[in-house]
């Protein structure tokens, strides 16, 4: 796996069932916002919280390696997949793992788009996720970024816990690189209202998915056959 060099890394992890030009814009985009040295994916292998996937995890490996082969500043991390025996993957457990590979001092960034960003409170140990990495949030279509109304105690307005956070840790992209992890930074990117469960359900009708897909995961699609029926591997 590259770490390209020095720098923020940036770190996105994601069912990818299957991956999506919109995935591959949040990461263009977060490295050109938010100066990132690069970008690592991470398909999940049993994702926590989710219906299992549709796709098998070497499928949605294989999509995300044919994708980004060759596309510089990207590179994939195949460990979760490789892991994913019969236990789920937890993020905090994968940040754990990037943490003893690059080091206490190199800034890691988990890149989410807002709607994975508003159900953080629901995943596994996630208070502790600010102790490995810095999160960046990423606008989605139809999933509006929650900012705390007011930040303040006793307006009326009973924020989350999650809420809490966001507004104590809210920064720039410019403090990234200034501390390795702790930080949470939005950042907008074009708007493209794709979600791989459209694009299944296209699949399933029989529909195109040409330009919502690259021309690499289309392909992969087409020679395996996968998502052609529901529930199709
Ligand atoms: P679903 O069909 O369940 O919505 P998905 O398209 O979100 O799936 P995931 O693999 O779950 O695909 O997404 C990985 C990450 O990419 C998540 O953090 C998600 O928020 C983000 N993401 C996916 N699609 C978009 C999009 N269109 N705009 C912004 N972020 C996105």
């Amino acid at each position: 796996m590259s770490d390209f060099g020095e720098g923020v890394l940036g770190l996105f992890g994601g069912t990818f069932d299957p991956l999506h030009v919109a995935h591959l814009r949040l990461a263009i985009e977060a490295r050109e916002a938010l100066d990132l040295a690069g970008v690592c994916f991470i398909p999940a292998g049993i994702p926590a919280l989710r219906e299992t996937p549709h796709g098998a995890a070497a499928h949605r490996l294989a999509m995300v390696e044919r994708a980004l082969a060759d596309v510089p500043g990207f590179s994939v991390d195949a460990a979760e997949v490789a892991n994913a025996a019969s236990r789920p993957s937890y993020t905090i457990e994968t940040l754990e793992r990037q943490r003893r590979l690059h080091g206490p001092q190199r800034p890691l960034v988990l890149l989410l788009g807002a709607d994975a960003f508003a159900r953080l409170e629901a995943w596994h140990r996630w208070r502790e996720l600010f102790d490995l990495a810095h999160i960046a949030v990423a606008t989605r279509p139809g999933h509006e970024l929650k900012v705390m109304r007011s930040g303040i105690p006793g307006d009326g307005a009973a924020g989350t816990a999650l809420d809490s956070e966001f507004a104590a840790r809210r920064g720039e992209p410019a403090d990234l690189a200034k501390v390795p992890a702790g930080r949470i930074v939005p950042f907008a990117m074009t708007a493209l209202e794709i979600s791989a469960t459209a694009i299944r359900r296209r699949l399933e009708q029989g529909l195109s998915v040409r330009y919502l897909v690259p021309d690499a995961v289309l392909d992969y699609i087409d020679s395996h056959q996968i998502y052609r029926t529901p529930h199709g591997h």
